[in-house]
Order: C-alpha cells, then sequence, then structure tokens
C-alpha cells in the first residue's frame, strides 16, 4: 500500500491553513481542512483535506472516518448551495498524494463532456492558467461557500 510521503504536499498545505497563510481556505472543520482546489475550471470546485495523514479512509477509526465523511457532505451541501450545478461529483483517489483527500466537484451541464469524469477535462499547460485559483477573482466564492457551510455544519 502507498505510504504517506515524508515532503507531503498536503501537510505543507495544511500547515499554511492553520498558519492563517492560504487564501482558498474556506473553513477549519473538526477533521479537516476545507480548501478550494487549484484549478477552478470546474467552478466551486473543492477540496476536503484530512487532518490525519492516513493513506487510506479505512485507516482511520469508526468514529473518525464517520465524522470524515459527514463533514465531506456538509461540504459538498454547501458547495451545492452556493454553485447550484446539476450534479455533484466526488473523489478519493490519492494516486499521486497519498494523504487523505476528498475532492468535491460541482459538475454542470455545460461541461465539456457532463457524463464523464471530471479528470482529462481540466486544461492543462498554458491552458490551465486562467482556471488556476485567483483569491480576487475567487473571493467571493470562497466567502459564499463558507457561509453555506457554517448554515449546513452540524456538530459533532
Ligand atoms: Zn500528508
Amino acid at each position: 500500500m502507498a505510504a504517506h510521503q515524508d515532503h507531503c504536499e498536503i501537510c505543507r498545505r495544511i500547515g499554511r491553513a492553520r498558519s492563517g497563510d492560504d487564501p482558498a481556505l474556506i473553513a477549519e472543520t473538526d477533521t479537516g481542512f476545507a480548501v478550494m482546489g487549484d484549478s477552478q475550471f470546474f467552478r466551486g470546485y473543492c477540496v476536503h483535506l484530512c487532518k490525519d495523514p492516513a493513506t487510506e479512509w479505512h485507516e482511520l477509526p469508526r468514529g473518525r472516518r464517520l465524522r470524515y465523511l459527514e463533514e465531506t457532505a456538509q461540504l459538498a451541501e454547501a458547495v451545492a448551495a452556493a454553485t447550484r450545478p446539476h450534479k455533484i461529483n466526488y473523489e478519493c483517489l490519492g494516486n499521486q498524494v497519498p494523504h487523505l483527500h476528498f475532492h468535491v466537484f460541482p459538475r454542470r451541464l455545460t461541461d465539456p463532456d457532463p457524463s464523464a469524469p471530471v479528470w482529462g477535462q481540466m486544461p492543462t499547460g498554458t491552458d490551465a492558467a486562467g482556471h488556476a485559483f485567483d483569491p480576487r477573482r475567487d473571493g467571493g466564492l470562497v466567502e459564499s461557500i463558507r457561509r453555506e457551510l457554517s448554515r449546513v455544519r452540524v456538530p459533532g
């Protein structure tokens, strides 16, 4: 099974979130940090980073794994309320960065291929630049997802 990496990208990002140095931070949850995705090609794309450096969801103790899933669902509910998509897609992969995290994608019928998974649809290289998270452009979206998340959050 894949091991947690020594220089883990997600641990570094959690460090920035803890120090108040991440403009893409939406909120800290009991089990993680909700942040905006690096690409906003799918507007409203978020990631729920797990505080525990587990590589597999089933490695978390039972109460913790249920709470993490509950809070991921709350983030998805907030994204849905803020962006009114046709569908939400959840992805939990970790093949490239094996530190537990869930992707939450709002999907729209106007997506390049609405019935296909997101991977392969997001622009790469120079085409990606215009979709990178931009605090000036996306600050309002962060605020609105944060507001919806505080509305739907249920204490654990
Ligand atoms: Zn990590």
